[in-house]
C-alpha cells in the first residue's frame, strides 16, 4: 500500500494584483485502492490542489507539505512525481505540435520505467487500450490534442493512466464536456486500473454524476481553498440535492 500524505497545504500564485492564497490549510490522505472525490464549486482551488501535486511551476507552496510513502513530494521534480507514482489528468489538456500521441505515450512510458518497453508488448499495450476506450487506430498518429473534441482529449489522459499504470491519479473533471456513452467509457478506465492496480483515485468533480460511474470511498468539499465538509458516498447525494449554497457567503435577506 502506498500513501499520499497532503498536510495543511497552503499555495499561492502569482497574478497582476501580487501574490494571491489560494489554498489555505488543505490536509487530505489518499491511499492506494482508495477512491476521493474532491468537490466544490467554481474557483475554490480544486485545479489548484492537482497542479500542485503534479508539480506545476505556477504555484508556490508557502506552507504545509506534501509526501508520497514519506519521501516528499514537494521537493521532487515533476519527472521524479511522475516515476514515484503520481498522475494528473489535466483539466484542460494541452496540445503538443509535431509530437504524436505514439511517440508522446512510449517516450512516458520509457521515462516513468527507467526502460523503453519492448516493441512487441508495447504495441498490443497500446492496441488493447485504444480499442477498450473505443478510440480509433488512427489516433495513435495524430499530434497529442490537436484538433481533439473534448472527450478525445479525456480519452487520450484515461489512455494514458492505462499504460502508464501509475499508483495515485489525479483526475481533474476528467467527466466536464463528456456524454454519457464516453463518461461510461472513461470511467469503466478508471474503474479498469482500480481492480487490476489498485489505483488509488483523487477524483475532482464539479457534479455528481461520474459518481454513479465510479464510486468514491469518501467525499471533500473543498470552498475558498479549505476542505469545508468530509464525508461518505452519502455527502454527494447530498450536494446533487442541494449543491453548494450552504457553504457559500450567506447573502442578506433582501425583504
Ligand atoms: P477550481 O478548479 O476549483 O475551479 P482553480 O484552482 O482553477 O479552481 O482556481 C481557484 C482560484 O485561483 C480562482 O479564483 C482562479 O482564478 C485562481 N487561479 C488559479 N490558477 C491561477 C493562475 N494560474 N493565475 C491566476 N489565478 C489563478
Ligand atoms: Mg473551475
Ligand atoms: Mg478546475
Amino acid at each position: 500500500m502506498s500513501v499520499l500524505e497532503i498536510r495543511d497545504l497552503h499555495v499561492t500564485v502569482e497574478t497582476d494584483e501580487g501574490t494571491t492564497p489560494i489554498l489555505n490549510g488543505v490536509t487530505l490522505t489518499i491511499r492506494t485502492g482508495e477512491t476521493h472525490a474532491i468537490m466544490g464549486p467554481n474557483g475554490s482551488g480544486k485545479s489548484t490542489l492537482a497542479y500542485t501535486i503534479a508539480g506545476h511551476p505556477k504555484y508556490t507552496v508557502t506552507q504545509g507539505s506534501i509526501t508520497f510513502d514519506g519521501e516528499d513530494v514537494l521537493a521532487m521534480t515533476v519527472d521524479e512525481r511522475a516515476r514515484a507514482g503520481l498522475f494528473l489528468a489535466m483539466q484542460y489538456p494541452v496540445e503538443i505540435p509535431g509530437v504524436t500521441v505514439t511517440n508522446f505515450l512510449r517516450t512516458a512510458k520509457t521515462a516513468i520505467d527507467g526502460e523503453a518497453p519492448s516493441i512487441r508488448t508495447w504495441t498490443k499495450d497500446v492496441k488493447s487500450a485504444m480499442k477498450n476506450l473505443r478510440m480509433d487506430s488512427k489516433f495513435a498518429a495524430r499530434n497529442v490534442n490537436e484538433g481533439f473534441s473534448g472527450g478525445e482529449k479525456k480519452r487520450h489522459e484515461i489512455l494514458q493512466l492505462e499504460l502508464l499504470k501509475p499508483r495515485i491519479a489525479v483526475l481533474d473533471e476528467t467527466d466536464s464536456g463528456l456524454d454519457v456513452d464516453a463518461l461510461k467509457i472513461v470511467s469503466e478506465g478508471v474503474n479498469r486500473a482500480k481492480e487490476e492496480t489498485g489505483l488509488g483515485v483523487l477524483l475532482i468533480t464539479h457534479y455528481t454524476r461520474i459518481l454513479k460511474y465510479i464510486k468514491p470511498d469518501h467525499v471533500h468539499v473543498l470552498v475558498n481553498g479549505r476542505v469545508a465538509e468530509e464525508g461518505g458516498p452519502e455527502l454527494a447525494d447530498r450536494l446533487e440535492s442541494e449543491g453548494y449554497d450552504r457553504f457559500l457567503e450567506p447573502v442578506a435577506d433582501a425583504d
